[in-house]
């Protein structure tokens, strides 16, 4: 079945309709709002209009914030005046389908399992270094949530005592010195302190790369304390969590072998029992923005069809946040093969 994923962040509402095979057959980009009844509105005219178009038969929305698991938002940091929002039971209403809901960066995360560069995986980790710092653990082909709905926020652990301030406000962070932004910011520190090599204005992660290209010496070292404070928490988080793959995604992809090289050799070396593990891939992210909008549509047609995409899976309980609103045969347990 066609399902349809709307990505809602504070500027923009990406929606698209996701065929089963994985690809996608339509798209509609709107500018997002920030007070609750438009933003319904816009979401629900994105997903409708996709919809009748496409006929699809369920909804998936990402949000960023913290989602309840029966669809709710409590709050979410880019929108300021949207708290404690019904979003699925108001979507569902105003679309007349099926819909779930989950935090943006779990169903951008979800995505890449779904059908990007850790395509298959049962057990894996998604890890985007932007701004900030997000991410979604999947174990056993499902998203993790926790108790609350809330787990994946792997940003926010402290894994330097008395680090940097992080934009949560608490200090040391993973995020304050791992995020895309925290490598500008160590850029920015060296110049202050009369050490900047031939990095140049704006002092930003960008101009880092630049000098690093042109063989600066202070860029590419710059760049391996980068890679190491990446890798202290992915290699924390792969020993707590045991994944096949890891799928590193953000602007710093972008550096390529720049960055992974350094990545690689720093992960391993922060590993527990490294030498008696298998290896564990670390992968650049593939879907880039779309990535949101996508998993979203995955993630509806896991939770409401028994035709999904390859490497996904449906246990045996069926999935909570579907509703009472599902195609009739949750809780079927059956293992979905590829169909595309
Ligand atoms: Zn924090």
């Amino acid at each position: 079945m066609t399902t349809i994923g709307l990505d809602v962040g504070g500027t923009k509402i990406l929606g698209v309709a996701r065929a089963d095979d994985g690809s996608i057959v339509d798209e509609l980009r709107v500018e997002s709002a920030h007070d609750e009844a438009r933003l319904l509105a816009a979401m629900a005219e994105v997903a409708g209009q996709l919809a009748s178009a496409n006929r699809a038969n369920a909804v998936g929305v990402g949000i960023a914030g913290l989602v309840t698991p029966d669809g709710r938002l409590r709050y979410g940091p880019n929108l300021p005046q949207v708290e404690e929002v019904d979003v699925r039971g108001e979507m569902a209403r105003r679309t007349g389908l099926p819909v779930v809901v989950d935090n943006d960066a779990n169903v951008a995360g979800f995505a890449e399992v779904a059908q990007g560069a850790a395509r298959g995986a049962r057990d894996a980790l998604v890890v985007t270094l932007g701004t900030g710092i997000g991410g979604a653990i999947v174990v056993g082909g499902r998203i993790l949530r926790g108790a609350n709905g809330f787990a994946g926020e792997i940003g926010h652990w402290t894994v330097q005592r008395g680090g940097p301030r992080c934009a949560c406000g608490a200090d040391g962070h993973w995020e304050a010195i791992a995020s895309g932004s925290a490598l500008g910011r160590l850029a920015r520190e060296r110049v202050a302190a009369g050490v900047g090599g031939a990095i140049g204005e704006p002092y930003d992660g960008y101009a880092v790369v630049v000098a690093a290209r042109l063989g600066d010496v202070v860029a590419i070292d710059l760049i391996a304390e980068y890679a190491d404070n990446v890798a202290i928490g992915l290699a924390g988080l792969a020993t707590i969590l045991d994944p096949e793959c890891i799928v590193v995604g953000g602007g710093v992809v972008e550096m390529g072998e720049l960055l992974f090289a350094p990545l690689r050799r720093a992960f391993v070396g922060h590993l527990e029992g490294e030498t008696h593990r298998p290896e564990i891939a670390l992968l650049p992210a593939v879907l880039g923005e779309r990535a949101g909008a996508i998993g979203a549509a995955a993630l509806a047609a896991l939770t409401f069809s028994a035709s999904v995409g390859a490497g996904l899976r449906r246990e045996g309980s069926g999935d909570e946040r579907s509703g009472d609103e599902g195609s009739g045969d949750e809780g079927s347990g059956d293992e979905v093969a590829s169909r595309g």
